[in-house]
């Protein structure tokens, strides 16, 4: 029965915001997977501290891009976009990150949703020069978090609860 001491403990998709368990749903888009920029992306996570919890390359449905970009569905550029992500010239590398401050950070990783806005040093800034190829998908807020994991991998067992070694030296 439901236990008012453990209610906040529940865990959700996207972890416990603002606690070392939160997650983000990041996404190479198929301009940068045909790229070649899978792994200096995923790299660049790696090294700054953050964990691997789920990982698949796909040719994503229709409906899986419309739902994922709902909130963009009256823009003029939506069509597009669900058109580009779903064409299969390229798949897309969907994955989840976890650590301390995940979804704030990685937008910061990642930069401006303008490449041409983007600061030097984001990975935005570093790999492209148009908004409509700018290489990376990364949540924008927890509650977008919660519905991108969920959506891409929402079933049991998609995400990989484990510990690296080091974490404690991480999060220290
Ligand atoms: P972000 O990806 O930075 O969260 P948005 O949620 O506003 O940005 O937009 C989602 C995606 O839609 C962008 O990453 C980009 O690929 C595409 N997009 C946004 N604005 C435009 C635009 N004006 N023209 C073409 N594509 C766009």
């Amino acid at each position: 029965q439901a236990n008012p001491l453990h209610a906040e403990e529940t865990v959700s998709f996207a972890g416990r915001k603002g606690t070392e368990s939160e997650r983000t749903f990041i996404m190479v888009k198929p301009d940068g997977v045909t790229r070649g920029l899978v792994g200096e992306i995923i790299s660049r996570f790696e090294k700054r501290g953050y964990k691997l919890v789920a990982i698949k390359s796909l040719v994503p449905s229709r409906q899986l891009a419309e739902q994922h970009y709902g909130d963009l569905r009256t823009r003029p550029f939506f069509k597009g976009l669900v058109n580009y992500i779903t064409s299969g010239k390229a798949p897309v590398v969907a994955m989840v990150w976890e650590g301390r401050d995940v979804i704030r950070q990685s937008r910061a990783m990642i930069g401006a949703t303008n490449p041409l806005e983007a600061v030097p040093g984001t990975i935005r800034h570093a790999f492209s020069i148009s908004i409509g190829r700018n290489v990376i998908h990364g949540s924008d807020s927890f509650d977008s978090a919660e519905k991108e994991i969920g959506l891409w991998f929402g079933k049991p067992g998609d995400l990989v609860s484990w510990e690296p070694v080091n974490w404690n030296w991480i999060m220290a």
